[in-house]
């Protein structure tokens, strides 16, 4: 099965899509990656959710990204009862341990906040839907006056705009979590709250190369030190839920298209994230809003566009990442489209396999080449093919599981696991029994291969090859 689009979709998991019919049709209806989201629901049910969608790999017969997504020193309320609403202008407590909260009060498990709040300070609850004012704090409690009101569910977040609040970069929970992920063998790990390069680097260290790690981009901070924390994570992400509390709001789109372009000249992935379609959590049918914001990161560049409450939550899952599936489509099939991602060109690095791919892109657009193909080990080169943005498409063969899933949220490439090339006849047969079987290529279309040679040895494309489909004679080793 193959895409019709560049541009990724990684949709967030949860009670409405946790089931395996639900995810089997959330990546036929164009999936490419899954998010499991740490801040809810037990290690049980998180490895419930892997193990079906590694069953849906398995039958469908295509990786599958999944993406763990660390809570961060995020602050959250405790439970909260069903339809639980705050009035405005009541007074509404906050306390250090609480049971399930109500109209009235709700656990506040974090007493960095209590220790650093004052009278006069906001709370923003439900990434700033609801807004507090604190009247009085002490050590476990603080009382507040609801300034603008509405409903309230359990761990919703809280932001503390203020005030700077001494938290590390990855809480005791984080911690416990990601040595529970890596048994799982995710395939990229989102740290959130990443507010300096070290924090990318400690998360680093620890994962220890089992899988990608993705700095969410959440935090004014962060923006000060951007190219330095690309440079260390393997991807980033646009998280526009809390940078749209912790900045002015107006600021956000800005900030998207500033990171966007940051990571596309990295090379790293870049994903989109909150409230896309956020009204297709209650309706089958997003306003032009929506529609228009997702085509605009597309026309960006963005590697990827995430859903979170429409597929995890709401009633509308599937209608949701077809919807991105259909508007991603439009957008790539426009010639505007092709004006935009040419004109956001980048400079190739001075190293050999920005040189092979920046060539490989330049050969298979004048030739008409049905796609290029990348034998990558690490997956490296496939992303250096994919920051070149060529308009044909990039068939990634690997013999490496991890890097076809990892590669999953990856602009343009479609990835497929097969043993390394062991000669040149091998490499061009092997790519064209591929490309034909992938239905990307049929008999007489040209291929533009990148491999490394000699064959077998990681970490050294150096070699370009132009081959026909069905003129090499000859049995590929397998
Ligand atoms: P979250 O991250 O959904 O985990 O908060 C995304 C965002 O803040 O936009
Ligand atoms: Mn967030």
């Amino acid at each position: 099965m193959r895409r019709q689009r560049n541009v990724k979709v990684l949709a967030t998991l949860g009670p409405a899509s946790s089931s395996e019919e639900m995810i089997r049709a959330l990546f036929e209806a164009g999936a490419d990656a899954f998010r499991l989201n740490m801040s809810h629901g037990t290690h049980e049910g998180v490895r419930d959710m892997y193990k079906r969608i590694r069953k849906v790999e398995a039958d469908l017969g295509r990786p599958i990204g999944i993406l763990a997504d660390l809570q961060g020193p995020k602050l959250r309320v405790g439970e909260v009862a069903p339809d639980t609403l705050l009035e405005g202008g009541a007074e509404f407590r906050l306390n250090l341990k609480h049971g399930i909260g109500d109209a009235a009060a709700v656990a506040l498990p974090h007493k960095e906040i209590f220790e650093a709040i004052e009278p006069g300070a906001t709370l923003l609850l439900d990434d700033g839907k609801l807004r507090l004012e604190v009247i009085e704090a002490g050590a476990d409690f603080a009382v507040t006056k609801v300034i603008v009101g509405g409903p309230l569910s359990s761990n919703k977040g809280v932001n503390v705009p203020d005030v700077v609040l001494p938290v590390p970069a990855l809480t005791v929970k984080d911690r416990r979590d990601l040595d529970f992920a890596l048994t799982l063998d995710v395939d990229w790990i989102a740290l959130s709250f990443v507010q300096r390069p070290a924090d990318v680097a400690e998360a680093k260290k620890i994962v220890a190369g089992r899988a990608f790690v993705m700095a969410k981009i959440e935090k004014p901070r962060a923006l000060d030190h951007l190219d330095e924390i690309i440079e260390i994570a393997d991807g980033i992400m646009v998280a526009r839920g809390d940078l749209g509390v912790e900045c002015p709001i107006e600021q956000v789109p800005a900030i998207q298209k500033f990171i966007t372009r940051a990571g596309r000249r990295a090379g790293k992935p870049v994903v989109v994230a909150t409230q896309m379609l956020e009204s297709m959590i209650d309706v089958p049918f997003p306003t032009r809003a929506e529609v228009s914001d997702v085509a605009n990161a597309v026309f960006e560049g963005a590697d990827a566009v995430m859903l979170s409450g429409e597929s995890a939550v709401g009633d509308f899952p599937v209608e949701a990442v077809s919807m991105m599936d259909r508007v991603a489509q439009s957008v790539e099939h426009d010639d505007l489209f092709r004006d935009a991602i040419d004109a956001g060109r980048i400079e190739p690095e001075t190293t050999s396999a920005d040189a092979i791919t920046l060539a490989a892109r330049q050969v298979a657009e004048t030739l008409k080449a049905a796609a290029i193909v990348c034998y990558t080990a690490s997956g490296s080169t496939g992303m250096r093919a994919s920051r070149e943005r060529p308009n044909v498409p990039i068939l990634v063969l690997t013999p490496v599981t991890q890097t076809a899933r990892r590669l999953a949220i990856v602009w343009g490439v479609h990835c497929v696991q097969t043993e390394d090339a062991s000669s040149f006849l091998d490499m061009v047969i092997r790519a064209s029994r591929v490309a034909e079987g992938e239905d990307f290529a049929s008999i007489g279309d040209r291929l533009v291969i990148t491999a490394g040679v000699p064959f077998g040895s990681p970490g050294r494309t150096n070699t370009l090859r132009i081959a026909t489909v069905g003129t090499e004679r000859g049995r590929s080793r397998s």
